[in-house]
């Protein structure tokens, strides 16, 4: 693996994939360098995208988990990993919301398979998709779509240190605010999903004059209607609404 050390005590981590696009492994293994002296901190026991050795059912001082539950064997797959984990965290919006993997929720789950798969090559298994804590409890949600650097430190520092995390739990609207960005739902009228949106990527989008969509999830307590009414009185019509607000939410607006 490429963040493993031979020193002393390490607690034991694991990273555990279920549908998903990876990119929340890949965001901790190679795109976040700054994490590596951290990383190698924990002894690594299974992270498929680190290496294709690895104990899958070891016992785990931390579990972390990206993917949305579609096929029966992951649920069975999830719950031997929470029973094998002192602490899981739920990683990105796919395994905390339903995120992507979820558009599939709207349908039939027959119907879709058959669009999907024309060509019905080897036997399907997939099911309605569901979130991590629909079958598992869920310590705490390292959110993002991929998460940014505070909140995959503070799920290892956490486990280091021993304490409750410190995860992100304000709005996008705070970190474009400190940008010093002009609003663009005030100024242009645009359907910014930021007073709503969790933060943790530092307004990437509005930095970039561009609305935001929402990536990193819904935060606790957001204000849903308000920005409805607003979103209608900029004119979207009821259905543009909607998949602002489902596109990476789907699975927790619909509880
Ligand atoms: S949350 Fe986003 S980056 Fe992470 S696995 Fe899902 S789609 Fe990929
Ligand atoms: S541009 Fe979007 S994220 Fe920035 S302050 Fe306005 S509503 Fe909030
Ligand atoms: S869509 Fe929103 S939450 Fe996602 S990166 Fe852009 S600003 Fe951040």
């Amino acid at each position: 693996m490429p963040f493993s050390s031979g020193e002393k005590w390490r607690p034991r981590a694991g990273f555990f994939k279920f549908s998903c696009c990876t990119g929340c492994g890949f965001e901790l293994a190679y795109f976040q360098r700054s994490l590596e002296d951290t990383l190698k901190s924990f002894d690594f026991a299974f992270f498929r995208l680190a290496s294709s050795s690895g104990d899958f059912d070891s016992l785990l001082d931390l579990a972390l988990v990206e993917g949305t539950v579609t096929e029966p064997f992951q649920a069975v797959e999830l719950k031997k990993i929470r029973k094998n984990s002192a602490v899981l965290y739920a990683v990105g919006s796919c395994a905390i919301a339903g995120g992507i993997p979820a558009i599939k929720a709207g349908g039939l789950e027959l119907e879709i398979e058959k669009r999907a798969y024309q060509k019905k090559l080897y036997r399907l298994t997939s099911i309605r998709p569901s979130v991590l804590g629909d079958y598992v409890k869920v310590d705490g949600c390292v959110r993002g779509c991929p998460p940014g650097r505070h909140d995959l430190e503070e799920a290892l520092v956490s486990v280091l240190l021993d304490r409750k995390p410190e995860f992100i739990e304000y709005s996008v609207c705070v970190e474009c605010k400190m940008k010093g960005n002009i609003c663009l739902l005030v100024d242009e009228g645009l359907p910014c999903m930021g007073p709503v949106t969790n933060a943790g990527c530092g307004a990437l989008c509005p930095s970039c004059h561009r609305a935001c969509y929402s990536c990193f999830g819904l935060m606790g307590q957001a204000n849903i209607p308000a920005l409805k009414d607003k979103f209608r009185q900029l004119g979207l019509s009821g259905e543009e609404i909607e998949r602002r607000f489902t596109l990476f939410d789907g699975l927790k607006l619909k509880k």
